[in-house]
């Protein structure tokens, strides 16, 4: 993990489909760099009286279908070659669910866990005004990622308001609904991971009822598909989080883990399960697997001991390219993460419409619309596999690629 680069490892998927497109070289160059990099180090005031320099960046990758759209997070481990890789992955995202954005993603070096309400809100506060300079309701927004949350969108919400002199609510999306957030952003993204696994479940002639599934990573993403196939009759067999995993071959009760971790704050310690180790929920045995943490967890080291026939992945970047190999020699449907976690990016996209509109849609409405486009998204891209015999990750980005690189084409090159 040491050596794991994931910007490396996204400019490499982007290669294996840019091969296979026969993309010619001066597309290559403009597509696989992004369009800004702003790095910006900036102090906050801590409640001891202490001032902490931090860094943070903001990255979009490509703008050439829309607006740039992408997360935030906060944790020690950001890196600038990180946040463009996942800003890349936003801009394929976007295009394979073929919603008007380009991609962006941002983050800030920081300790959450041990930070103060106050503490992170001044933070956010200064960062927003820092990236102000690129971020708006029409030329960059912002989302929640690991470790940011409906309040922290509130804030940044608040601070581009304040410098704007009215409120600016399309400005960011994963707000709290009281301010212009959308039904049913909270769960999108896993509901999007649910409604990618039936359709590679229907095609596989499998049954959902009664499937084994394990989760690694148990926040926003990992958390709500628990309860979701859960309550579509699978049976939830591992979950882990930073602190350890936990498994259990009779069935987890998502909502009695979830209660645990939030008292307790780990899951690891939920006593209805046997204790394994974070790299063990992965190789369990189950039917499905969810990596909803992290980058680069799936390896060349541990694919040949993934059991699961299905592997949504609900995390951005979860597996490497040599792994990728390892699982579609093996017969293991991976349902890429562009696909399988833009769940979450397209009920961003409605909030954003609601909010530019200032009508706004019933949940029921949210869930039929983003149904619609991720069950489209999937046949596409499955389509695009079975065509050139390749996995769903390279279907998935060749379709991405073609189509930001035509809007690249039709638009020119200025001036
Ligand atoms: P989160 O901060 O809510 O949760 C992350 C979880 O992963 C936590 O439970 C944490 O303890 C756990 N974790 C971190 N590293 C781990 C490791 N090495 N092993 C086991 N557990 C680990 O974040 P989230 O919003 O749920 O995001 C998780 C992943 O899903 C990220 O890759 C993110 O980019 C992706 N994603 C999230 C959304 C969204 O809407 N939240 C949308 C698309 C993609």
């Amino acid at each position: 993990m040491q050596d794991f680069n994931p910007y490396d490892m996204a400019v490499q998927q982007f290669e294996l489909a840019a091969d296979k497109l026969e993309l010619s070289e001066d597309m290559r160059e403009i597509l696989r760099k992004p369009k800004r990099e702003l790095i910006v180090n900036f102090p906050v005031r801590l409640d001891n009286g202490r001032i902490k320099t931090m860094t943070g960046y903001r990255v979009q990758h490509n703008v050439n279908r829309g607006p740039a759209k992408g997360g935030i997070r906060y944790s020690p481990d950001v890196t600038l070659d990180e946040v463009k890789a996942l800003a890349m992955w936003m801009t394929w995202k976007c295009a394979v669910v073929g919603i008007p954005y380009g991609g962006a993603k941002g983050g800030v070096i920081c300790d959450p866990k041990n930070m103060t309400a106050s503490e992170l809100e001044r933070l956010t506060r200064r960062f927003t005004t820092e990236i102000s300079i690129i971020i708006g309701p029409h030329s960059d927004i912002p989302a929640p990622d690991v470790n940011t949350n409906s309040q922290v969108m509130a804030w940044m919400m608040d601070t581009y308001s304040m410098h704007s002199g009215f409120s600016v609510p399309a400005v960011v999306t994963g707000k709290p609904l009281s301010i212009g957030g959308s039904e049913g952003r909270n769960e999108a993204t896993a509901t999007g991971v649910l409604f990618t696994t039936r359709r590679a479940a229907q095609r596989l002639g499998m049954s959902l009822k009664g499937a084994r599934v394990s989760i690694q990573g148990f926040g926003n993403a990992g958390s709500i598909a628990a309860r979701l196939f859960h309550v579509e009759g699978c049976k939830i067999v591992a979950v882990s989080d930073t602190s350890g995993g936990l498994y259990n071959e009779e069935g987890l009760d998502p909502g009695a883990v979830q209660r645990h971790k939030l008292a307790y704050g780990t899951v690891a310690t939920y006593p209805d399960g046997q204790s394994i180790s974070i790299a063990d929920v992965l190789t369990v045995p189950c039917d499905i697997l969810i990596p909803a943490a992290t980058e680069g967890v799936i390896t060349e080291h541990n694919a040949d001991t993934i059991q699961a026939r299905i592997i949504a992945e609900a995390a951005n970047g979860p597996t490497t390219p040599e792994a990728d190999v390892i699982l579609f020699e093996k017969g293991r449907l991976v349902i890429p993460d562009i696909l399988a976690n833009a769940g979450g990016v397209t009920v961003s996209y409605f909030e954003w419409v609601q909010d530019l509109q200032s009508i706004f849609w019933g949940n029921e409405e949210i869930i039929a619309r983003l149904e619609v486009i991720m069950n489209k998204a999937f046949d596409a891209v499955a389509d695009q596999a079975d065509l050139y015999h390749c996995d769903m990750r390279l279907g998935a980005n060749m379709l991405a690629i073609s189509r930001v690189s035509e809007a690249t084409q039709v638009r020119g090159i200025y001036p």
